[in-house]
């Protein structure tokens, strides 16, 4: 379920006036959203106290708005508000991000909501970075971009090709032949390879370091990072990965910078692990982590740092919940 908002102003306090505005802010909300009858569950209402001739639920009732449930009520009045302005919160059942509708010079309340947001969560191996980065997309409503998927998906390319993914010109070649992208279903990212989904078959220990060897090449780091800044250019997302806040978005607004201790990262990268029927014991997935932030950290071009206005977050001893609350709240303290 998707709250969308909107609001609109009313030029004067007649039942016409509301009825006309209330129609054409509803019918507007409905279009862009691409809404039905069906999908949508309620509709809530809140008007200024300038407004007195109509309620806002009545006219969306003539409006045609038959099966949703209706509330309105009455806004305090704010100093220095917007005067004879109707909001309103449409709840649907929709799985895309809504688009929050403002007519008539009404304006949204919440800067979150309408201003584009770039969160770059960068950090080692099993530092928390994906779990943290979905919480946050979900709440802000936003998409979560796994860029390590990317990387993944070249390996996984390079080993299907039998290629030696340290020898940087088959590695071109395959990566020039080959098509890298990302969809989205049911607000989840789905990476494709050739148009193939190949979520799941990234995810081994094997392409984990081999992923490492092919984002060292200048090609591949490239190429995966424009296709990273379109889409960080066309949405409002989160993108969790080790060069985001230096070098793939350096003006994002949001940068944190995630770390824990070596051990604590493999304890989490076991567990994973394990629950995807993955065994390994403790000794070889820290083993592997420890390469791999060696390889991440010394690589020549974009390598694992932290930007010098990122926020660094220590995850060692914190919940997951308490890492989230703390990126979120950094986050609302700048919007
Ligand atoms: O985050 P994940 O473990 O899926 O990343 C796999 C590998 O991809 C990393 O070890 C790193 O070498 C590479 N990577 C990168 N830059 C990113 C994301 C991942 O070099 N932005």
């Amino acid at each position: 379920m998707k709250a969308i908002r909107g609001a609109t102003t009313v030029e004067q306090d007649t039942a016409e006036n509301i009825k006309e505005s209330v129609k054409t802010l509803l019918l507007t909300i409905k279009k862009e959203n691409g809404l039905s009858e069906g999908n949508i569950v309620c509709i809530m209402f809140s008007n200024t106290s300038d407004l007195h001739s109509f309620y806002p639920a009545k006219a969306a009732r003539e409006a045609g708005f038959f099966s949703c449930a209706l509330y309105s009520s009455l806004e305090p009045d704010i100093s220095g508000g917007l005067k004879k302005c109707i909001r309103v919160m449409v709840l649907a059942e929709i799985e895309k991000a809504p688009k929050h509708i403002y007519l008539n010079g009404a304006v949204n309340l919440r800067k979150d909501l309408t201003k584009k947001l770039n969160i770059a969560i960068d950090g080692p191996a099993g530092s928390g970075k994906s779990t943290i980065s979905k919480i946050i997309a979900s709440k802000l409503d936003i998409l979560y971009l796994d860029t390590g998927a990317m990387y993944r998906t070249v390996a996984l390319a390079c080993v299907r090709s039998r290629v030696d993914c340290s020898d940087v010109a088959s590695v071109k070649k395959v990566l020039d032949s080959s098509q890298i992208s990302v969809k989205y279903e049911n607000g989840m990212q789905k990476t494709l390879l050739n148009g193939e989904d190949v979520s799941d078959k990234i995810r081994t220990p094997e392409i984990s370091m081999l992923a490492s060897t092919v984002s060292a090449h200048e090609c591949v780091r490239t190429a995966m990072a424009n296709l990273q800044r379109e889409i960080a250019a066309a949405n409002s997302c989160v993108l969790d990965g080790r060069d985001i806040g230096t070098n793939v978005l350096p003006n994002a607004e949001h940068k944190f910078f995630l770390t824990a201790s070596a051990e604590v990262r493999a304890e989490r990268r076991k567990k994973e692990n394990d629950a995807k029927g993955i065994i390994q014991p403790i000794c070889e997935v820290l083993c592997e982590i420890k390469q791999r932030d060696e390889q991440d950290r010394t690589r020549k071009i974009a390598p694992l740092v932290k930007a010098d206005d990122a926020i660094e977050v220590d995850t060692s001893d914190l919940s997951i919940d308490e890492v989230a609350a703390l990126i979120l709240g950094k986050v609302q303290e700048k919007v």
